[in-house]
């Protein structure tokens, strides 16, 4: 038995057998020719099929992955049509008298290097598409065909590396999960993965002889146990039964409407606090992301975050949930969300400290920071933004004034965005009793029953002595979220629940009953939840 490590891109346990995949080595041989017009035609020939099978792809992967995510077919078709590459390679078909094998090898080489050498990640990533549509059109014009559906029975696939177009033409029926050597989290391949539900792992030292051998892919934990013992495989086994148990549950309620015996639907969304849970939304049929705590974007830095790598975590979130609604949440750092670079002080009692929009309307270029990159990537999804632990008309008023001064900077910067909702969650007792003003300001209402519970009964929610009468069904919270749903609807703003208390399936009753619009629960919640409103009376 032996162990191995990587990065887990999707969790989930899965056993089953190693396929290698060893990518098809398209020899190219430089051949001087003697007809150039038929060179050239054979070409052109070769890149009309080429673009065939991309629409085919997109087709596939639309129906397979969302719109969004099957854009990057569109991307490759594009590549295909640009006028540099086109050029080059006609160059070298009738400048060198070249075979267009050779001529799409070279250029496809050279535009590679030259993406990966850009300054812009965006088109740096470009590389690995080139490449892709370079190997495309080789293999058309020598004939050959793909082999990477290979394999009869279910597999776990193992290959140095995957391209978007390897992965969405895999026939899922075959595939328990895929492990590769490279590829980041952020890839294609990667958010594709995400979007099919397979465990998968990057990152890992894989092996050729792995072909064939027994293997456990345990998504959890990001690893690889190559020809367990005995005893490893039934702990394992144990798993998969669990999990399978979970998803026959969610096979059930997959696609089932979150909606009432007497017909009230309402929104069941997910709690994220990074972008690899976002594969666990999916699995859980969440129909969006209504609190997504950008602070851990934060926290797992040495220094802020800029707002490129903000864009690309934002923009990439968005994209994975193909135009479902995707609230994030402002920086809601401070109290026990420390990070050493932002140098707060000591504070006797930080949970009513230096914390959250407090912050961020104190250091205002952090706060814009971030909504510079939330902005920008409402343009790839549909991004709504919420800041935390609102007491005051007044900071409000202060966060819509900053969010037009942004607006305005991108505008002026010729950077597209959308016109994105603009919400608060309500998490102080103060809120909660002046939400029939907020709402006149605001296009939603989050309540945070976490930290509303903390405030409204004086409880330290850290503190593990005050667990037993840390009470979120007492009557005072309940009080305030009714009057919360009140408030809101009468100023026309929607009304949701993203604390602990939403997934609570003893209370989602009363809260459809207090006219409750959106419960945002941790994933695996989600299906539980639908369970309890599928049961409930909305009346
Ligand atoms: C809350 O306070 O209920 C909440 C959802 O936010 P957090 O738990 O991150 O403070
Ligand atoms: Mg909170």
């Amino acid at each position: 038995m032996e162990i191995f490590e990587g990065k887990s891109i999707y969790k989930g346990t899965v056993i089953g057998k190693i396929f290698y995949y060893t990518k098809g080595q398209n020899q190219v041989k430089r051949e001087r020719i003697t007809d150039v017009q038929a060179e050239i035609a054979r070409f052109e020939a070769a890149r009309a099929v080429a673009q065939e099978q991309l629409q085919a792809l997109y087709d596939k992967a639309v129906i397979e992955v969302g719109e969004t995510n099957a854009m990057i077919f569109e991307v490759h078709s594009m590549l295909l049509e640009d006028e540099d590459y086109n050029d080059s390679i006609l160059n070298i078909i009738t400048g060198e008298e070249m075979n267009a094998e050779y001529a799409v090898a070279t250029t496809g080489d050279n535009f590679s290097v030259m993406f990966s050498q850009m300054e812009d990640e965006y088109f740096r990533a470009r590389s690995a598409d080139i490449k892709d549509i370079s190997e495309r059109l080789i293999r058309v014009l020598q004939n050959a065909g793909n082999d990477i559906n290979l394999f009869t029975e279910p597999v776990i696939l193992v290959a140095e590396d995957l391209a978007p177009s390897e992965t969405v033409q895999l026939d899922k029926s075959k595939l328990l999960s895929f492990v590769t050597k490279y590829g980041s989290s952020n890839s294609h391949t990667a958010i594709l993965a995400r979007t099919m539900n397979l465990p998968s792992l990057i990152g890992v030292e894989i092996n050729e002889k792995w072909n064939g051998k027994q293997a456990i892919i345990d998504g959890n934990e990001g690893k690889i146990i190559i020809e367990p013992d005995e005893e490893t495989l039934s702990f394992y086994q144990a798993i998969v039964t669990k999990e399978s148990e979970r998803k026959e549950l969610l096979k059930n309620l997959k696609g089932q409407p979150n909606t009432t015996k007497d017909g009230k639907t309402i929104q069941l969304f997910a709690n994220i606090g990074n972008v690899s849970d976002v594969a666990n939304v999916l699995a859980n049929d969440a129909g969006g992301i209504g609190l997504f705590r950008s602070e851990f974007l934060y926290l797992e830095k040495n220094d802020y975050p800029t707002e490129e790598e903000q864009f690309q975590v934002y923009k990439t979130v968005a994209q994975n949930m193909a135009g479902k609604k995707v609230v994030i949440r402002t920086l809601d750092i401070g109290a026990d969300k420390q990070a050493s670079y932002f140098q707060l002080d000591q504070e006797e009692n930080p949970a009513m400290g230096y914390r959250a929009v407090r912050i961020c309307l104190d250091r205002v270029e952090v706060f814009k920071t971030q909504l510079r990159a939330l902005f920008r990537a409402s343009a790839y999804g549909n991004i709504s933004i919420m800041v935390p632990m609102i007491i005051s008309l007044k900071e409000v008023l202060e966060v819509k004034r900053i969010v037009a001064e942004v607006k305005e900077e991108l505008r002026a910067d010729g950077i597209a965005f959308k016109d994105v909702e603009l919400g608060i969650m309500i998490e102080t007792p103060a809120a909660v009793m002046i939400s029939d003003i907020l709402a006149k300001e605001v296009d939603f209402f989050s309540i945070g029953t976490n930290d509303l519970t903390q405030y409204t009964l004086a409880i330290d929610r850290q503190n593990p002595k005050l667990d037993k009468i840390y009470d979120a069904h007492h009557e005072a919270i309940l009080r305030m979220i009714k009057m919360v749903i009140e408030n809101g609807h009468s100023g026309g703003c929607w009304v949701g629940i993203c604390g602990e208390l939403g997934a609570d399936t003893a209370l989602t009753e009363t809260f459809i009953q207090m006219g409750i619009d959106e419960l945002s629960v941790s994933p695996s919640f989600v299906l539980p939840v639908r369970k309890a409103i599928r049961e409930a009376t909305g009346k």
